[in-house]
């Protein structure tokens, strides 16, 4: 029988907890919202127990909200540190966790879970060098070089890189309460939101001038990964690419903004295969924390 593994994708709002075995199969969903520790720890533990009992699990993941510490060297490792949300300030997720089951607990950001999703069942497949990003209430983006996934000296803050604002045709000053007009300042949900004073992305008409804005704003966010990293792929996810045509308006944008310097068919001929939706749609995160517990059993550590 294949072995199961538990998988915690810990999100800011709510936690999707599941099990799944190496086909990538998922089953038995359930969410949690997040509260406190105190509350919603203890459910995400007997969601689990429950399940161990009937059919032992082999090992457990979590893909956190962040930002967390994924250095395992770390005294701190496994905590979320300097979040917004304050009653998760400092607490040890993957220690709890840890105290509760006798099994290996995989432990990285929410996005690097989600590029691990992919790399494992996904759009990045067979690839070694890829860059995962989300737009939603947030940005964030993970992924892997040369085979490893993104660490350093905490993890990559992609979301927060400040890329240019032309202040005439956009005079919205950004919802970074760090950096105001950060890209994630800029270009997220709740940006969108608050710019164009909707209660939804998605109640903006396909023809909205906001979408331009947006694809232009992505497309520099993404011309500076490619010019760093040199990813194979990159996958960009979240809520606000539910927006039917807003990749398709990135794509020429990219081609533009990167002017002729980088003469690689992938990116010339075939930009619409280059930068992609999710493989696995809005599975990538549960996904991801399937795998890392996978991998944490396998110890066959990518990290
Ligand atoms: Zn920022």
């Amino acid at each position: 029988m294949s072995k199961l593994f538990g998988g915690i994708e810990a999100g800011g709002t709510k936690f999707i907890c599941a099990v799944g075995t190496a086909s990538g199969k998922i089953d038995n969903r359930v969410v949690i919202p997040v509260t406190t520790p105190d509350e919603t720890i203890p459910q995400v533990i007997e969601y689990f127990k429950n399940i161990h009992l009937k059919t032992p699990l082999s090992a457990l993941g979590i893909a956190a909200f962040g930002p967390v510490d994924p250095n395992p060297a770390s005294a701190r490792f496994g905590h979320i540190t300097s979040t917004l949300k304050l009653a998760w300030t400092n607490y040890n997720i993957l220690g709890a966790i840890k105290d509760a089951f006798d099994i290996p607990v995989g432990f990285d950001t929410d996005v690097n879970g989600a590029a691990l999703g992919e790399y494992r069942w996904g759009e990045a497949q067979g690839l070694n060098t890829f860059i995962y990003i989300t737009v939603g209430t947030g940005i964030g983006a993970g992924g892997m070089v040369s085979g490893k996934m993104i660490h350093g000296l905490i993890h990559p803050e992609m979301g927060h890189m400040h890329i240019p604002h032309d202040h005439k045709r956009d005079p919205f000053a950004g919802v970074c309460p760090f950096h105001g007009n950060c890209l994630e300042g800029l270009a997220s949900g709740p940006a969108i939101m608050k710019r164009w004073k909707v209660d939804s992305v998605l109640d903006l008409p396909d023809n909205h001038e906001a979408w331009e804005l947006e694809a232009g704003y992505l497309a520099s966010a993404l011309i500076n990964c490619i010019l760093m990293l040199s990813p194979q792929k990159i996958i960009i996810g979240g809520g606000v690419m539910k927006q039917p045509n807003l990749l398709s308006r990135v794509h020429p944008k990219v081609v533009d903004l990167l002017s002729g310097y980088i003469k690689h068919d992938t990116i010339l001929k075939n930009i619409d295969k280059y930068i992609v939706l999710p493989g696995l749609g809005l599975n990538s995160g549960i996904c991801g924390a399937i795998a890392l517990a996978e991998r944490e059993f396998k110890g066959s550590l990518i990290a």
